[in-house]
């Protein structure tokens, strides 16, 4: 073939390239001197040289890939050392198509999907993906292995799916860096032949051999030897193949002039053809997702890896709410929906004790004109609001004393030798009263396991009692009409005043009934004394020299509805300064602590997360090392960083959704064990969900997720394309 005169065939034109690789230590190695080349349209050059005689690097210049020489490489009018990256990527994907020796075909994908690789990162649309891809596929007599994975195939038939790949953006630029290096020599023919058609058929094909035999078939051959030209012949004896191999040609042919067509367009406005459009979202999905399934089991292990500190936040929070549910019934259930209790809300410790060291009587006790003003600000709320119901001192405003503090009070009582009650023993037995309330007004036989509501002269104890006095039940104890005396500590009454017959009150309190107290304090005594016994008795040990000025910690409002009920707590709770009955005050204290400690539990169940962000870390910068090659593969093709990024952040995002939904679904069944494994031991099962808890797991798993993906994927996008390229 003659050198075509035109200029319009120059495909490819190189003046004064220079290559130097730096070796470190400041040396460098000039790996192409002075490189003067002109390549057109339809030929078929092949290079040869021995090994290590600047080759690939030649190729690798020419192909985009590396964009750091001297001298002028100008592809269509465009010299490619002034080019952006961007542009770059542009060129790589539209300009020229590389086949490789080892095919580096892209394991986990279809050959489908591998052919139509370089169409994803242009977004186009899965159906002309099929239909470009077939046509190619069908001339390369691969259509019936579409479907295939490339380890099903043989050498020659990959490394005609690599020309497919290469063929599929209608390069005008084909360069193949030993296509033939690892295929036997029927194969090799078979290639050859291939790359020969499609120089006929007007573009440029550049091949690297190291076969003299193979050179010969081609049109023109340039040797390289230490990096410099050696020679550059025409082949007199080439001929355009006789017979095309591919069936149907003219197709190609129409592509090839729509492209020239579409060249003169967008003539130069961005350099080189390109779609606007980049690696879509959804693309980026899928091929993460082909990528995870080919190593399933690796990344279902990490996802259970992960998932497992999912789980345990999701069981750390239901318990911490299930606990505080759990609580907060308990103190409702002491409510009464047709009464008000109301207490003033203070500071108090963990055990309970207020915080404030002056007086406490004083912090909490209602006085005369507190309550007077109370009692006016809640009727004009009422009247304000329309309501008929009115709080009136003397019909419906009730008093209570609840002693708070731990060990408030305690009792004493005869017994006998056997250590059980006998009112004419003569050894006397001292137990700690762990909390003394009043009993609300609104208590009743509901309330008691045995006996009735005290009055005067008569206490209420709780069933811990019970065994602590040598009874055999509740019943039994009542019915013995025991008597004890009490001795309230923390009021600060003297030891003297302790409720005995000497105090003129009818003698030492009889124990009148046995009273329900929760769960919590099932195993504590404590005990409950009626209000007005409670004030005579206190009232009765003033005039014995105490000074205390007796007032009441809660104040109860008897209603007409639960309605009004209702509203005259919720103005209470408005108000800040008070809060419900002492139950609920304990209520709130729990809550508290359970949120101290559920912090706790959070700490922990974040370390466990940061645990499994390293290992998602460490994974998926394993995988980085694991796919350099097919990294180099996507940027050859024209993949932009951003697209790599994309391709390694879905998958991380993939791995946070998969482990959030294993964990979500782990954490379900768990707990649904627990409850179980609760409920048949406790009898009670304190764990509950919110939704959010699910939302907020999930969406920690992917966050974690893509947060350590991030750096192995900016890691793979800034890989240097031709170094992956020869990574093994
Ligand atoms: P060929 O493909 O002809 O076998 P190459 O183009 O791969 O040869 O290499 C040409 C020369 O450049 C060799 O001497 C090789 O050692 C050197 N070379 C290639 N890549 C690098 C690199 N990244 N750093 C330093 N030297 C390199
Ligand atoms: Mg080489």
């Amino acid at each position: 073939m003659k050198k075509a005169e035109n200029t319009e065939d120059i495909k490819l034109q190189l003046n004064n390239v220079n290559k130097f690789y730096q070796l470190g230590n400041k040396n460098t190695f000039h790996a192409l001197h002075d490189i003067n080349v002109t390549f057109r349209k339809g030929e078929l050059v092949s290079i040869i040289g021995e090994s290590g005689s600047g080759k690939s690097t030649l190729m690798n210049l020419i192909g985009g890939l590396d964009s750091d020489f001297e001298g002028d490489i100008i592809a269509d009018g465009q010299n490619l050392r002034n080019l952006k990256d961007k542009d770059l990527d542009k060129y790589r994907k539209n300009k020229v198509g590389f086949v490789f020796q080892s095919f580096n075909l892209i394991p986990h994908l279809t050959i489908l999907d591998n052919v139509t690789i370089a169409l994803t990162l242009s977004n186009e649309s899965p159906s002309v993906k099929q239909e470009k891809a077939e046509k190619l596929l069908t001339r390369l007599g691969l259509k019936e292995q579409m479907k295939k994975k490339p380890n099903q195939l043989s050498g020659g038939q990959k490394q005609r799916v690599a020309i497919a790949r290469a063929l599929i953006n209608e390069p005008e630029i084909i360069l193949a860096d030993e296509p033939t290096g690892a295929l036997d020599s029927g194969t090799t023919l078979q290639i050859l032949e291939i790359l020969k058609e499609i120089a006929d058929e007007g573009k440029l094909v550049i091949m690297v051999t190291h076969s003299e035999k193979v050179a010969s078939i081609s049109s023109r051959i340039v040797e390289i030897s230490d990096g410099k030209i050696v020679r550059d012949e025409y082949n007199k004896d080439y001929k355009k193949a006789e017979e095309n191999l591919f069936v149907d040609s003219s197709p190609a042919e129409q592509i090839e002039e729509e492209n020239q067509v579409d060249d003169k367009k967008k003539k130069r406005k961005t350099p080189f053809k390109s779609t606007k459009q980049n690696l879509s979202l959804r693309s980026a999905l899928r091929l993460s997702f082909h990528n995870m399934w080919a190593s399933k089991t690796k990344n279902l292990l990490m996802a259970f890896g992960v998932s497992i500190s999912i789980l345990a936040m999701i069981i750390m929070l239901s318990f911490g709410s299930g606990l505080t549910d759990y609580i907060s019934n308990l103190a409702d259930s002491y409510n009464n929906p047709y009464y008000v209790s109301i207490t003033k809300k203070v500071e108090r410790d963990e055990s309970g004790n207020i915080t404030e060291t002056a007086s406490p009587l004083k912090a909490l006790s209602f006085k005369d004109n507190e309550i007077d003003m109370l009692v006016n600000n809640i009727n004009a709320q009422l009247e304000d609001k329309n309501y008929t119901f009115r709080v009136d001192k003397d019909e419906n405003l009730f008093y209570g004393f609840n002693m708070l503090a731990f060990q408030s009070a305690s009792f004493s009582f005869p017994v006998d030798e056997n250590g059980k009650y006998d009112p004419l023993g003569d050894t006397t037995v001292t137990k700690d009263i762990y909390y003394i309330y009043t009993t609300p007004p609104y208590y009743d036989e509901n309330n008691m396991v045995a006996g009735q509501i005290s009055g005067m002269n008569e206490i209420m104890l709780s069933k811990a009692v019970v065994e602590m006095m040598g009874f055999e039940s509740a019943e039994e104890l009542v019915e013995s009409n025991a008597r004890v005396s009490v001795d309230l500590k923390a009021l600060g009454l003297k030891t003297d005043s302790i409720i005995s017959p000497s105090l003129g009150l009818a003698g030492n309190p009889t124990i009148s009934g046995i009273i329900d107290v929760t769960n919590l304090f099932e195993g504590y005594p404590v005990m409950y004394v009626d209000y007005n016994y409670l004030s005579a008795l206190v009232q009765y040990t003033n005039v014995l020299g105490n000074k205390i000025d007796f007032a009441p910690y809660s104040l109860y409002i008897k209603t007409d509805a639960p309605k009004t009920t209702d509203f005259i707590t919720n103005y209470l709770n408005s108000l800040n300064d008070y809060s419900g009955s002492v139950e609920q005050q304990f209520a709130g204290m729990f809550k508290e602590m359970l949120s101290t400690f559920s912090i706790a539990l959070a700490v922990i169940a974040g370390i466990s997360l940061l645990v499994a962000a390293i290992m998602i870390l460490v994974v998926l910068y394993m995988s980085v090392t694991e796919r350099t090659r097919e990294i180099g593969v996507l940027k050859s093709i024209g993949a932009r960083r951003k697209d790599i990024k994309r391709i390694f952040t879905s998958e991380s995002f993939l791995i946070g959704l998969l482990s959030g939904i294993v964990g979500i679904i782990m954490s379900l069944v768990v707990s649904g064990i627990l409850i179980i494994v609760f409920k048949a031991t406790l009898g009670l099962a304190p764990i509950s969900f919110r939704w959010w808890y699910f939302v907020g797991a999930l969406g920690i798993s992917i966050l974690i997720s893509v947060l350590s993906g991030l750096y192995p994927a900016s890691k793979a996008a800034k890989l240097d394309p031709v170094e992956s390229l020869r990574h093994e």
